[in-house]
């Protein structure tokens, strides 16, 4: 089922995720709509309060773009990013590493609003799958780029938090008429 993507200016955005302590088959739905809803708008990644539920949730898949690489490491050795894909955390605790890096990105909650963000070049994951084993990894790339920007969702982080003064300044009329037209449709339903 395709689910309503959460915009700026709704409040479920800045919501920290609660804990799952289950899978129930509830989180496994959830977890299955959320992977079609993010395909159908040609997103690699969608955290849980983009479908309007604050929970530890994230999906990820990079596998749709070809000319921004994604690096992984398995215990400590070079792995198959698209073997790994798609990607269900759950309760995940990352810890981001290494030199800052600039790169583009934008947000299915920020229609048409892209801006280079600067995050380390890598994190090391410890998660839960579906299954409900803990697992971990090290990404760097796309896809290390891409779990930072996911878990910052989960804590109530939004890309717009971590943009140049500038860029946010110059992005300013963009966000606000967004802001707006979020609330004024949360008012009318
Ligand atoms: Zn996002």
């Amino acid at each position: 089922m395709l689910l309503p993507i959460t915009k700026y200016g709704n409040p479920i955005l800045r919501k920290k995720g609660a804990r799952i302590e289950r899978i129930t088959p509830e989180i496994k739905q959830l977890v299955e709509d959320m992977f079609e809803t993010m395909h159908a708008a040609a997103g690699i990644g969608r955290a849980a309060q983009q479908v309007g539920q604050a929970l530890q949730l994230t999906v990820l898949d990079v596998r749709a773009v070809k000319d921004r690489p994604s690096t992984l490491e398995l215990d400590g050795k070079p792995a198959d990013v698209k073997a790994f894909m798609p990607l269900v955390l759950i309760n995940t605790e990352i810890k981001p590493f290494g030199n800052p890096v600039s790169g583009p990105e934008g947000c299915l909650s920020f229609p048409e609003i892209y801006s280079d963000i600067t995050r380390p070049e890598l994190v090391d994951v410890t998660a839960t799958n579906l299954k409900g084993e803990r697992f971990s990894f090290r990404a760097g790339g796309l896809l290390g780029r891409a779990v930072q920007h996911e878990v910052d969702h989960l804590n109530g982080i939004l890309f717009i938090d971590r943009m140049t003064t500038n860029a946010k300044a110059d992005l300013k009329p963009e966000l606000e008429a967004l802001q707006a037209a979020t609330r004024a449709a949360l008012k009318k339903s």
